[in-house]
């Protein structure tokens, strides 16, 4: 059975595709800010085209500076535009970014420099270059991607899964032109190397569109974690404390799991502003925050619910005592508050606990409970705990 891809078809789908997609990441780019990678993703595409273009037309113009040298020099000027966007988006525009262009651009250099003296002794032989460097591009993307790079993990696997793909798929290509080299037929070899060129337009295509996603979901990943942390502490802001709050007193309600609410207000936390000065009492309340997050587990909830005031969730273990947890917290923050950054700021709190019970029938009961007993802890001369001095109605069932 005869199997051939009319190769003019090819390039001009690889064109098409290249051409629009590289359009769609320079909209982005145009309309988000102005992020300098999707310029360079979007050149990406743009030079793929063109070098697709200039090779595919070598079949009408005997010119092989233009066919051959030019369009090798665009094909690959796409993997470096590529991985330059990769590297600015993942470091930056940082001084390393900056070394890395310089050693990239190097890099180049030196292909165009081999292209040069390779490319008049077989058309063939700068294919191999460029499918080579290409080869050796996707391997450092690979390398950049796998670094401790930020979250989500799903696209930049993807990525990963896509790069990998291109690399054999280079390298394939390589292989089969020093086959051909070594005796194959002409026409094997050139229907092997179409069919390469067909997968590789599906690759590119995958990967450009996995770029966008890669920026996105960080973006979406940093915006909601503005919106969900309060900017001073980055302790978790009071509409989400409540969220989440409600959410785990719905899961301990329904499996019979002991939670408490603990409310925290510093006390005289006025008297350090007027002192010491605003500067010096943000700072206070950041340092109190990493205390509460070094003091309690990871899956606590601590919220910073007003100015100096905060609030956590517990879900307390078999052998874990609130009154025990509470005092912990009491001491660690009078330790912790005595000396902030050099002043003896002397920073004391008062806690109200409460554990929850059959009577609680949402957070917001829990929350009000702990309130009255912050109150009734102030009352008592500040810097101690109370824990729910309610007048508890008989248990109903
Ligand atoms: P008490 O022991 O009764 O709680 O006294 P207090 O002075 O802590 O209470 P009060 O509610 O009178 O004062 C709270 C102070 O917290 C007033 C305000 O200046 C300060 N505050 C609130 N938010 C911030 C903040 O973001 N940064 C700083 N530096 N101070 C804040
Ligand atoms: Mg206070
Ligand atoms: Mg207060």
């Amino acid at each position: 059975m005869g199997f051939s891809i009319h190769l003019p078809t090819l390039i001009i789908l690889s064109v098409a595709i290249n051409l629009l997609i590289g359009g769609l990441l320079w909209a982005i780019y145009y309309l988000r800010g102005r992020q300098y990678y999707f310029l360079l993703w979007a050149l990406a595409c743009g030079t793929f085209a063109i070098g697709s273009l200039l090779a595919g037309i070598r079949v009408m113009v005997d010119a092989p500076w233009i066919t051959v040298f030019a369009a090798h020099a665009f094909l690959g000027l796409s993997p470096f535009l590529l991985l330059g966007g990769l590297q600015r988006f993942l470091k930056g525009a940082t001084r390393s970014t900056r070394r890395f262009q310089l050693v990239s651009r190097l890099a180049f250099a030196g292909y165009l420099l081999a292209l040069l003296i390779t490319f008049q002794v077989d058309p063939l032989s700068a294919r191999l270059l460029t499918a080579l460097f290409s080869a050796i591009i996707f391997s450092v993307a690979i390398y950049c991607l796998a670094g401790p790079a930020p979250k989500p993990a799903l696209p930049r696997h993807m990525l990963q899964v896509l790069f990998t793909l291109h690399g054999v798929l280079m390298l394939a290509q390589c292989l089969v032109i020093a086959a051909g080299w070594l005796n194959t037929s002409q026409t094997h070899t050139d229907t092997v190397l179409r069919l390469i060129l067909a997968n590789h337009i599906l690759v590119t295509t995958a990967t450009a569109l996995i770029l966008p996603l890669l920026a996105f979901t960080r973006s979406e990943l940093r915006l909601r974690a503005l919106a969900e942390k309060d900017g001073l502490t980055e302790l978790l802001n009071r509409r989400s404390f409540f969220l989440e709050g409600n959410r785990i007193f719905e899961k301990a309600s329904h499996n019979h799991q002991p939670m408490a609410v603990l409310m925290l207000d510093l006390d005289h936390f006025k008297q350090i502003n007027d002192r010491w000065g605003h500067a010096t009492g943000d700072k206070a309340l950041q340092s109190i925050a990493r205390t509460l997050e070094n003091e309690l587990r990871s899956d606590d909830i601590i919220g910073r619910i007003g100015g100096e005031e905060f609030a956590i969730v517990l879900l307390l273990s078999e052998d874990e005592n609130l009154q025990a947890v509470t005092h912990r917290l009491l001491n660690a923050i009078t330790r912790e508050g005595a000396i902030i950054n050099g002043m003896a700021l002397n920073l004391t709190a008062s806690i109200g606990s409460i554990e929850r019970a059959k009577r609680h029938r949402s957070f917001a009961d829990l929350m009000l409970e702990a309130d009255t007993a912050l109150y009734s802890a102030k009352d008592g001369g500040r810097n101690r705990a109370k824990f729910g001095e309610v007048t508890l109605p008989p248990e109903t069932a």
